[in-house]
């Protein structure tokens, strides 16, 4: 059904791909016989040399595998090659993304939910766990408390429930976040990671002027993405699939995929991943804007051992690698789900957006979660301050960034991809990393994180590869010294 074909499709092709990438079915995108095929392709290549060797070769040229060649990858076991698979990873992060780090933080809203998902504390049945949804007012104290701590970037998270949290409730908390300005503070990019929906609502939400739409498939296995989500609207699995489809539909063109490892056989999901990144590609001209790599937690009623999917460190991080090499223009974003060894190891393979001091409770910024407080969504396993994670970052040498540029000036979809395929991070994006990093130092910073911030700057400033460019960004570093603030490229 398919004809997109690789430079190595003479080896890769065994028999046509099953799949249909341009289908706006989920059956037909996301092909169980498809991803089988792939993974016996996978078992039956991981230890051809010549195959690995033209994979590689063609991950080299910096344009993406598919999902057959990058599965190949994920099943050889073979150290050299996976050392060069892991050298390319970093290379190529460095390559599209330089040495930023974008920062964010989630913002639970509420908890109310009707879906029956097994891996979730917030699933309809669990009668112990504390209900909460924030008012307007409570929200704004929230987004007072983050601005505090330098954040301006939100992630919003909601259950699912059309009698408590609205499409309504969310559209009003995006308009009070967006109007809060507390000291100089912002919060200037909104994403939302709400359930399915429709197509109208995708408009509204476009509308109210939110950044990237976010959505977890959990896992692309119907069999058991139908067994997980047993009960609610969640429980259809073509719906939830096909819903960045409609939020494109519905003028979104930054999206975010991601899948909750832990579920389902991770090589399954990996593969259906790359699947839906391509069909998102071939049906609309624009891949995903960042894909998330979620493990699944231990949570008020959730034993995450429950799940016999569980993957080592060692495989995740494989993971994270092959699809910065599969999907080289895709954003990685890595939560607090995982502690600061894993993070810092992910960074360098790939990952490009980060949460810090992250609360996964409703309201759980401004009060510091009490004992018996049971309503967050997961464990958090990195519990530093926002300050101390920046001066970790900037001690690796990682520039912290709280740009939000691109999405401000219109630069979205296919107009950020090709920022980013024609490799101007260096003269766009890594000048506003340190404007964004210098307001922050300013107004929010420790002693020594400034200090160590400040010289990261001076250092930084001697990247850039633009005369130009550089002038103006040392023009803007020296009006945020003098009190200005919100420059941008
Ligand atoms: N309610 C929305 C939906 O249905 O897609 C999304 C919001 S939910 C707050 C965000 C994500 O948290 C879910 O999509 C799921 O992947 C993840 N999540 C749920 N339970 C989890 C757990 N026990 N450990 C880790 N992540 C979990």
């Amino acid at each position: 059904m398919v004809t997109a074909l690789s430079v190595t499709e003479e080896i890769i092709l065994v028999g046509d791909y099953m799949y249909d990438a341009k289908s706006l079915k989920a059956e037909e995108f996301i092909a169980d016989e498809e991803v089988r095929a792939t993974l016996k392709y996978a078992d039956e290549n991981k230890d051809n040399l010549q195959v690995l060797d033209e994979i590689i070769a063609k991950a080299k040229l910096g344009k993406g595998l598919t999902h057959r060649e990058a599965s190949v990858l994920l099943a050889c076991d073979n150290e050299e090659k996976m050392q060069e698979v892991y050298d390319l990873a970093k290379q190529i992060k460095e390559e599209y993304y330089g040495n930023r780090i974008v920062l964010f933080a989630p913002l639970y809203l509420s908890n109310y939910c009707v879906n029956g998902c097994l891996y979730c504390p917030y699933h309809m049945k669990n009668k112990h766990i504390s209900r909460k949804k924030l008012t307007q007012e409570e929200i704004r104290r929230e987004v007072i408390a983050l601005q505090d701590m330098g954040h301006k970037r939100l992630a919003i998270e909601l259950g699912e429930d059309p009698v408590n949290n609205p499409i309504e409730y969310v559209l009003d908390s995006i308009k009070t976040i967006y109007d809060i300005k507390h000291k100089n503070g912002a919060i200037r990019r909104v994403n939302v990671n709400i359930a399915a929906t429709t197509v109208e609502n995708y408009r509204k939400l476009k509308e109210a002027g939110i950044g990237t739409y976010i959505l977890f498939q959990e896992t692309y296995n119907k069999e058991s993405y139908e067994t997980l989500h047993p009960t609610g609207p969640k429980h259809d699995y073509a719906y939830h699939t096909e819903a960045m489809d409609r939020a494109m539909e519905g003028g979104i063109d930054d999206v975010g995929l991601g899948v909750l490892f832990g579920l389902e056989s991770y090589r399954y999901e990996f593969a259906a991943l790359l699947m839906h990144a391509e069909h998102l590609e071939a049906a609309h001209g624009v891949g995903p804007h960042t894909i998330s790599v979620p493990r699944v937690k231990k949570a008020d009623d959730i034993d995450p051992t429950a799940f016999d999917n569980s993957l080592s460190d060692e495989m995740f991080e494989k993971i994270i690698a092959l699809i910065r090499v599969a999907v080289p223009y895709t954003g990685m974003i890595i939560s607090t789900r995982e502690g600061k060894a894993v993070r810092e190891k992910a960074l360098a393979l790939g990952i490009s957006q980060i949460s810090g001091a992250s609360r996964t409770s409703v309201g759980g910024y401004v009060e510091e979660e009490p004992e018996d407080d049971n309503s967050a969504q997961f464990d958090v396993s990195d519990r530093r301050t926002l300050d101390e994670v920046l001066n970790w970052l900037i001690t690796l040498g990682y520039v912290p960034s709280f740009c939000t540029a691109c999405y401000r000036e219109g630069r979205t979809g296919d107009r950020f991809m090709t920022l980013c395929k024609n490799k101007q991070i260096l003269n766009c994006c890594h000048p506003n990393a340190l404007l964004t990093l210098k307001e922050y130092l300013e107004d929010y910073a420790s002693e020594d994180t400034k200090a160590k911030g400040l010289a990261m700057i001076n250092r930084e400033l001697e990247r850039i590869p633009n005369e130009k460019v550089r002038k103006i960004a040392m023009e803007h570093l020296e009006d945020i010294s003098n009190g200005k603030r919100d420059f941008r490229f």
